[in-house]
């Protein structure tokens, strides 16, 4: 009995020698397809710990959106970097609400210029109010107050969330019009994709020669860009939005760092708008992987921000969503293993209220339950430009 026992455990063991590549190779198949199951090998990223500091005014506003960001993203993130997150700073945080004028379900053209604007609009439209009549952001008032101004992303310019900010249309969709709108927008360190709607254009104009006549200094690689130590950019690095992380590399955090050592000699301060503009794409493509580093790269670049605010002393840094993408669920995982378990519900965007982390003099004020437009009215309200 006792040898036939033997030889059973034995048999046992070299049948799992071979049934345990095919169970660790699902997991491997299930990262491919993205729907329901993702296993994530990769080795967490190392966070810091920054001390709020105490007693200061505020003098410069970093706001950094994450577009698409919801709650369940933020935790994903949080289960697959091994129960670690940057975002795990902020002592103060809130809850907006994200609806359109004219819809539950917002897009990030009517979310965006909420958050830029301090108006509700309809669907689709950036920086126009219901009328459609164009409306200040907060980097024109900022602007006209004599502090300076960026706006980093890595989608196209001309995309939703950097067009609420800097252009005026009905329709986000006119991107032509909306790069040309570039030209009078005066941000003063702008960075992000999409060269084709500024040069590749219907009425034949190249608006890089005309962004140069603005004195802007207009840069197409990163090599270029970093050479700059005085005066105005414009730097659009690929002709359609930037690639995924990490196929980008490291310019999103680069690129955000570099506008806060130009804006930093600001003597009256700054207004900084940086997204993590592509965490919006996994969940309309259902890609928990691929969220998973947009994530990474977007709250490495919270850690350090935090790290040159906690220097600054004087910097307010608000982290926040425009809205949920995928009504993504989490439903399992181990966070030893950094390995998550999830399930999106849509295509589209979801409904629910997003999370508003915030951090430096001011916080104070994002707690509670609000509108996004009174993100706008906080904002301008402590630096002051209304
Ligand atoms: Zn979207």
């Amino acid at each position: 009995m006792k040898k036939k026992y033997f030889l059973f455990v034995f048999a046992l063991a070299i049948a799992w020698l071979f049934i345990s590549p095919a169970v660790f190779a699902q997991y491997e198949k299930t990262e491919e397809s993205g729907d329901k199951l993702a296993y994530v090998k990769q080795q967490p990223y190392e966070t810091v710990k920054v001390t709020t500091p105490a007693g200061k005014v505020v003098k410069n506003v970093i706001l950094m959106i994450g577009d698409g960001m919801g709650l369940t993203q933020v935790s994903t993130a949080w289960v697959a970097n091994h129960g670690n997150l940057n975002i795990d700073n902020f002592p103060v945080i809130g809850l907006k609400r994200t609806y359109a004028a004219n819809k539950l379900i917002t897009d990030s053209g009517a979310a965006g210029t909420a958050l830029a604007t301090g108006k509700k609009t309809n669907y689709h439209s950036v920086g126009v109010d219901t009328a459609g009549n164009s409306i200040p952001s907060l980097t024109d008032l900022a602007s006209e107050k004599g502090l300076s101004t960026a706006v980093v992303v890595t989608c196209n310019l001309s995309d939703a969330t950097p067009s609420a900010f800097c252009a005026s249309n009905k329709d986000r969709d006119n991107e032509e019009e909306i790069a040309a709108d570039y030209l009078n927008c005066n941000v003063d360190y702008i960075f992000g994709g999409g060269r084709n709607q500024f040069y590749k254009r219907k009425d034949g104009r190249n608006l890089f020669k005309e962004m140069e006549a603005k004195g802007y200094q207009v840069c197409f690689t990163w090599e270029e860009t970093a050479k700059i130590e005085t005066g105005k950019v414009f730097s659009v690095l690929d002709d359609g939005q930037l690639p995924l992380y990490p196929e980008r590399g490291e310019v999103f955090k680069d690129a955000t760092l570099h506008a806060l050592s130009l804006l930093s000699g600001s003597e009256k301060g700054f207004f900084a708008m940086f997204e993590g503009s592509r965490i919006d794409d996994c969940g309309h493509w259902h890609d928990i992987p691929a969220l998973i580093n947009e994530m990474a790269d977007f709250d490495q670049t919270i850690g350090r921000v935090l790290q040159w605010a906690e220097k600054d002393g004087e910097t307010l840094v608000i982290v926040l969503a425009d809205h949920e993408t995928g009504g993504l669920t989490l439903l399992g995982g181990d966070i030893s293993k950094g390995e998550v378990k999830g399930h999106y519900s849509t295509g589209s965007h979801s409904g629910i209220h997003v999370p508003v982390y915030a951090w430096g003099p001011g916080a104070e004020e994002f707690a509670g339950i609000y509108e996004n437009t009174d993100i706008f009215n906080k904002i301008a309200g402590l630096l002051k430009l209304k």
